[in-house]
C-alpha cells in the first residue's frame, strides 16, 4: 500500500528564545511526521520586525539543533518571500477579493475591532489591504486532536488583515502563502492558533489552495492559567541539557517515560521516541507547566 505523502513544519517567530511550549510543539510535529513516515521542516516567521527580538532567530535554529530536531530541507526565512505574498495579494486584489482598508484601530472600536465595511475617519498614508470575508462566512474543520471546529468568521474575525497599515505582511498572509508553497500536509502546532485555523482556511479558499490537515497540540500553562509565552514561566529551554526537556516533552505528549529510559544520547532518545510515539496518546487539554526547568 502506498504511503500517504506527510509534509509538517514547525516555524516559529523569532520573539525570543525557543521555551518549553514552544518545544512541544516542536517536537510534537516531528514526532507526528516521523510516525507518518514523513518530511518535517523549520521556517522562520520572521516577518514583523517590531516584534522580533534580536538574536532569537540564530538562538532558536542552534536549540532546535542541540535537540536534534533540524529541517529536512533548507530552513526559509519569511523575510526573504515578500515576491509571494506581493503576488498572493495582488491576485486577490486582482479578483475583487481584497481591498485597500484606511480604518484605523480608533474607527474600529465602536464594533469591537471587526471590520465590516470601511468607516475611516480619514485616509492613511499607507492603506492595510484586507481579505473581504463575505457574510455567513462559516468555516468548519476537524482538528486531528481538538475534534470538530466552526467559527462564524464574518461575525467573529471580520475582514481578515493580508498587508498591515505599517507595511508588513500579516502572520495569516505569510502562513498560508508558505503552507501551500511549500507543500505542507499537515500543520502541527500549538492550541493557540486554533482560533486562526478558520480564517486560514478561507485564505486558502480565496487563494485556491489546499487545506492542509490540522493538529492543535495542548498548550502549557503557569499556575495561573497563563499561557507560558505570555508569563514569566517562559524560561528558556537549556540547550546543554536536551536528555532532560526531551524526557519531559515525551511525558507531557502523554506517551510512556519508559521509552525513553535506556537513552544516552540526543539522537538515540530521537530514534526511540520516534519508534514508540503513539498519536492515540495525545492529550488535549492544556498542561501544567514545570516550576523549575526540567533537568
Ligand atoms: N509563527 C507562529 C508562532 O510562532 C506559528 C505559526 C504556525 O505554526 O502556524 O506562534
Amino acid at each position: 500500500m502506498p504511503a500517504i505523502p506527510y509534509r509538517g513544519r514547525f516555524a516559529p517567530s523569532p520573539t525570543g528564545p525557543l521555551h518549553l511550549g514552544s518545544m512541544l510543539a516542536a517536537f510534537g510535529s516531528w514526532l507526528l511526521a516521523r510516525h507518518a513516515c514523513g518530511q518535517w521542516l523549520v521556517r522562520v516567521e520572521d516577518v514583523d520586525p517590531p516584534r522580533e527580538v534580536p538574536g532569537a532567530v540564530d538562538s532558536q535554529l542552534a536549540t532546535l539543533s542541540a535537540f536534534g530536531l533540524t529541517s529536512d530541507f533548507p530552513v526559509q526565512f519569511q523575510s526573504q518571500r515578500n515576491a509571494l505574498y506581493q503576488a498572493a495579494v495582488e491576485q486577490l486584489l486582482d479578483q475583487g477579493k481584497a481591498f485597500a482598508c484606511h480604518c484605523s484601530r480608533a474607527d474600529l472600536a465602536s464594533q469591537g475591532g471587526i471590520h465590516r465595511r470601511c468607516v475611516a475617519g480619514q485616509q492613511r498614508p499607507q492603506p492595510a489591504i484586507r481579505l473581504r470575508v463575505a457574510d455567513g462566512s462559516h468555516v468548519s474543520f476537524d482538528d486531528a486532536l481538538q475534534g470538530r471546529q466552526q467559527q462564524d468568521v464574518d461575525r467573529d474575525v471580520g475582514d481578515v488583515v493580508l498587508l498591515r497599515a505599517d507595511g508588513y505582511w500579516a502572520y495569516q498572509l505569510a502562513v498560508v502563502v508558505d503552507d501551500a508553497e511549500q507543500g505542507i500536509t499537515h500543520v502541527v502546532r500549538g492550541a493557540d492558533l486554533i482560533d486562526s485555523t478558520a480564517r486560514q482556511i478561507l485564505l486558502q479558499q480565496a487563494l485556491c489552495l489546499p487545506t492542509p490537515h490540522y493538529l492543535h497540540l495542548p498548550l502549557l500553562l503557569d499556575s495561573a492559567g497563563q499561557k507560558l509565552s505570555k508569563s514569566q514561566a517562559a524560561i528558556p529551554v537549556d540547550s546543554a541539557q536536551p536528555l532532560p526537556v526531551l524526557r519531559w516533552l515525551w511525558a507531557a505528549l502523554g506517551q510512556p517515560p519508559p521509552a525513553l529510559d535506556a537513552a544516552t544520547s540526543v539522537a538515540e532518545a530521537l530514534r526511540h521516541a520516534a519508534a514508540a510515539f503513539e498519536p492515540t496518546r495525545l492529550q488535549k487539554t492544556s498542561l501544567l507547566a514545570p516550576l523549575q526547568p526540567p533537568g
